[in-house]
């Protein structure tokens, strides 16, 4: 999507701290960090919001995941102990309108989240 921040960021066009990618995902550092680690994990592909996802997108968003499960452990919180986040729409505060997962570790957390 053309106007899209997050698919600018990962076609390159807007910098971004990159801490891994592959061919159909990419993970970079979030710009106003909530965490000593905080991470967002986006699919290349644009899909604005969960409630967005299709059948057949399973392995797509699965992959989100792996990474997650990966990027931890080489963030060194995988024991400490981490939380992967996807808000949607205004009440959970989704601002930017492409679907990514938050990896946020480092400290501990509050539950329930605010
Ligand atoms: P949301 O509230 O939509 O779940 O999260 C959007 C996240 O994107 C926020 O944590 C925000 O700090 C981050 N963010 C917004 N603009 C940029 C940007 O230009 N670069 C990076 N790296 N992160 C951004
Ligand atoms: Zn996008």
């Amino acid at each position: 999507m053309a106007e899209c921040l997050f698919c600018k960021i990962a076609a390159g066009e807007i910098p971004a701290e990159k801490v891994k990618e592959a061919d159909d995902w990419i993970a970079f550092r979030d710009i106003s960090p909530q965490a000593p680690t905080h991470i967002l994990i986006i699919p290349r592909e644009h899909i604005a919001t969960l409630n967005d996802i299709e059948v057949g997108k399973e392995a797509l968003l699965g992959k989100l995941f792996l990474a997650a499960k990966q990027i931890a452990g080489e963030e060194g919180i995988a024991e400490s102990g981490y939380r992967a986040v996807v808000n949607c729409n205004a009440d959970a505060g989704q601002a930017v309108f492409h679907i990514h997962m938050h990896l946020l570790g480092g400290r501990e957390m509050g539950w329930p989240p605010g």
